[in-house]
């Protein structure tokens, strides 16, 4: 790819800030070309702030915040439009990652054009186009093929449970869904789960944390 056009690429996210949350989209939304939801993420975010506008977390954040309460003391949502992921959802409360599984739907002439653009070396071509475990479902190299034998199976990743801060960790892959509605039910019902189970000082990571974060996800999936 020419760098003066990788240098055109938007890299601001955009960021819904109040008090009790931060919902942040990743650029996609501001025309990066690797966007896997078509550039909605700044309306995903939107649609996800109302969400929690129109439910009673952000009193339940106000009444459990610690007594010295900084700013970033706040329910954290993140969505990335592709697996690099410019808006570390790894680190939010909630995370959501887009992404595309490439699948062979033609006869390959062994070009080797998606092996020279994958960025993590994904593709086995020994016997026929072949994925490896490397593969992180960015679905970079499906556009290129030149004979346009591949296609993605696109979907949306759910992590639940990051942080920064003192003891830092990576949110959890706990679902996956291929309609966005699914997002809006997931973080409604997370919310919910929340509610029910928050004690004094926690956010939504914390939560998480103490009641397991596969637990949490299964009672999340459960009201959905
Ligand atoms: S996460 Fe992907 S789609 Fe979003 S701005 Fe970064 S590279 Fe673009
Ligand atoms: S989807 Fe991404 S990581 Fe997987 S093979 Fe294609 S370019 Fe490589
Ligand atoms: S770019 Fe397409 S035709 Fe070429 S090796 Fe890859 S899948 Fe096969």
């Amino acid at each position: 790819m020419d760098i003066s056009k990788i240098n055109k690429i938007p890299q601001s996210n955009v960021e819904i800030e109040e008090t009790e949350y931060l919902v942040t989209a990743c650029a996609g939304a501001n025309g990066c070309p690797l966007t896997l939801v078509n550039g909605t993420e700044a309306e995903m975010g939107q649609k996800i702030a109302s969400i929690i506008e129109n439910s009673e977390i952000t009193e339940k954040i106000a009444e459990l915040m610690p007594p010295i309460r900084l700013k970033h003391h706040k329910l954290k949502i993140s969505i990335a439009g592709c697996p690099n992921a410019c808006s570390r959802p790894h680190v939010a409360d909630i995370g959501i990652i887009a992404r595309a599984r490439p699948v062979l739907e033609g006869q390959c002439n062994g070009c080797r054009v998606c092996l020279r653009i994958c960025p993590d070396n994904a593709i086995d071509l020994n016997d026929g186009f072949q994925l490896t475990d490397e593969c992180i479902d960015c679905g970079i190299c499906i556009t290129p093929c030149p004979i346009n034998v591949l296609d993605g199976e696109k979907y949306l990743e759910v992590l639940v449970g990051g942080k920064l801060g003192r003891h830092p960790h990576l949110g959890k892959s706990i679902a996956k869904f291929e309609e966005i509605e699914d997002i809006y039910a997931f973080i409604q019902a997370a919310i919910e789960v929340y509610e029910e189970h928050a004690k004094q000082s926690e956010r939504v990571s914390h939560v998480a944390s103490r009641l397991g974060i596969d637990n949490f996800g299964k009672k999340v999936l459960e009201k959905m």
